[in-house]
């Protein structure tokens, strides 16, 4: 419900700002671009409905699993943790945050089993660990699809998400401020 909240108070001040910007630059404010506000609200609020995708800046992203975060980007054990961890029994659905093209899909070291996906905007992402996996290199993947179930494989302590993502398909960024910038809050 929090996420909902949050979800829908930013669409609302994206909105906001979107009139007051209008008001600003134009003597009078078209009822057009209003409309056009306003129906982005909605759609907003419909899309919160399930808690797991959002649509901000017309990119449409998901949550890569739900479950408890028990780590952050950074510094880590003397070494640097290039993502984020997410906790949940083994098998439980991990979804492209997505859309994209799968560019790997099977064993890789320290990962146990990996999966990256190839976004449209160059970004790309990458998940971590999993027991399962249920998309193949070349696949056409959907923000939100299921691609995997959670493991323990690789360098895990216990069942979790390890998720990354890179913008410029090379650089690592903090997964969750990328996330909470597109309207999902882990
Ligand atoms: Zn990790």
């Amino acid at each position: 419900m929090l996420n909902i909240a949050r979800n829908r108070t930013m669409k609302r001040r994206l909105a906001i700002a979107a009139i007051v910007a209008g008001a600003a630059t134009a003597a009078t404010v078209a009822p057009a671009s209003a409309q056009t506000d306003f129906s982005a609200l909605s759609s907003g609020v419909t899309n919160a409905v399930n808690n797991t995708v959002a649509e901000v800046t017309g990119t449409t992203v998901a949550r890569p699993a739900n479950g408890t975060f028990t780590s952050g980007f950074g510094p880590r054990w003397g070494t640097f943790h290039n993502g984020i961890d997410i906790a949940n029994a083994i098998g439980t659905p991990i979804y492209a945050v997505m859309d994209g093209t799968v560019i790997s899909s099977g064993p890789a070291s320290g990962y146990g089993q990996w999966i990256r996906i190839q976004h449209d905007d160059g970004s790309i992402s990458i998940y971590g660990h999993m027991e399962y996996l249920y998309v193949s290199v070349g696949e056409r993947v959907s923000a939100g699809q299921e691609i995997a179930g959670m493991g323990n494989q690789g360098f895990s302590t216990g069942s979790h998400l390890h998720f990354e993502i890179h913008p410029d398909g090379v650089t690592p960024v903090d997964p969750q401020a990328w996330l909470a910038n597109h309207g999902i809050y882990v």
